[in-house]
């Protein structure tokens, strides 16, 4: 016993790789802050800046957040207009390691204007503060995007991390991304029994329209593509009389946006509410949506039902 310990104790004091502090990460919210937990495993440690059920879009970074950055090794941002906030954020805190935009390759959706309100010829243009937006950031909403988010984000972190740490950084990526094929499959499954016509949702803001083109469902919404927008009383108006002429019933909040809007679409249209989304925000750890391929489990049963009443 006594002479094992002994032989024991040499092997203790060579510093393994593994034994290596784990490298502080930033995510700027808490679906990215997922993708790079997967990738990075125990050679890492995340933080999202948005937490769980908390709302990106136009977010105010507090001085908590620049220690936040300040200590961190490696940076992640979405990209795409989606979170502008950690350019300014990752300046301020005089950030010099690598800073990675997830969604740097991804084809980019351009917003259709007229996609809650306007059918046919006349053009509606959707403005948030005064500019017209262009491009719809919520790509990781289509799970064929995510080898190229997961290809960012690898690179970022092998960057920071030590050769030795490289092979392992492979290896979860591909692991996470063959359940991320495998839950493209399932979804697709789902969806192919439903008809056409019944694919249609409700949702709070526009943060599905990659999901839709790649899943073939019909998302209309009183708010853009931020939730910064407020729509006007008209736009609302139409709105419902599309629920109550086409037969919507698939009317949903979001988690991480106030309901009241969705709320008043959903009793002047006649419908009840299907339940809660998760688009630009997972869920708290060990609620219906924690993970990123866990908010696909969540929200397709709920769309499907919701279709089938
Ligand atoms: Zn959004």
């Amino acid at each position: 016993m006594h002479r094992r310990c002994l032989l024991l104790a040499p092997l203790a004091l060579v510093p393994p790789t593994a034994a290596q502090a784990p490298l502080p990460v930033v995510a700027s919210f808490s679906v990215l802050a997922d993708m790079v937990r997967e990738i990075g495993g125990t050679a890492i440690t995340v933080a999202a800046i948005v937490p769980a059920d908390r709302d990106a879009h136009g977010f105010q970074p507090r001085p908590s957040d620049l220690r936040t950055v300040q200590g961190a090794k490696v940076v992640v941002a979405h990209g795409l207009g989606f979170d502008p906030w950690m350019d300014r954020l990752v300046r301020s805190a005089n950030f010099s390691g690598p800073y990675a935009r997830a969604a740097d390759g991804v084809q980019a959706r351009s917003m259709d204007d007229s996609h809650a309100h306007d059918h046919g010829g006349g053009r509606a243009q959707r403005h948030t503060q005064g500019k017209r937006i262009v491009s719809d950031p919520h790509a990781w909403q289509d799970l064929g995007n995510a080898p190229i988010y997961a290809r960012n984000i690898a690179a970022a972190l092998k960057r920071a991390l030590p050769a030795a740490e490289h092979a392992g950084i492979d290896r979860r990526a591909a692991d996470f991304l063959r359940r991320a094929a495998e839950t493209d499959a399932w979804v697709r499954a789902q969806f192919a029994p439903v008809p056409a016509e019944r694919r249609k949702v409700i949702t709070s803001h526009d943060a599905f329209g990659y999901f839709g083109a790649a899943y073939g469902v019909d998302f209309r919404s009183p708010q853009g593509v931020s939730t910064e927008s407020e729509p006007s009383a008209a736009e609302v108006a139409r709105l419902i009389r599309l629920i109550r002429e086409s037969g919507i019933r698939a009317v949903f909040m979001e988690n991480m946006s106030n309901p009241r809007l969705i709320e008043q679409v959903a009793r002047d249209a006649g419908v009840r509410l299907g339940g809660t989304l998760y688009a630009d925000a997972l869920s708290a750890p060990g609620g219906p949506a924690d993970t990123y391929l866990k908010m696909f489990r969540h929200n397709v049963p709920a769309m499907i039902s919701a279709m089938a009443q």
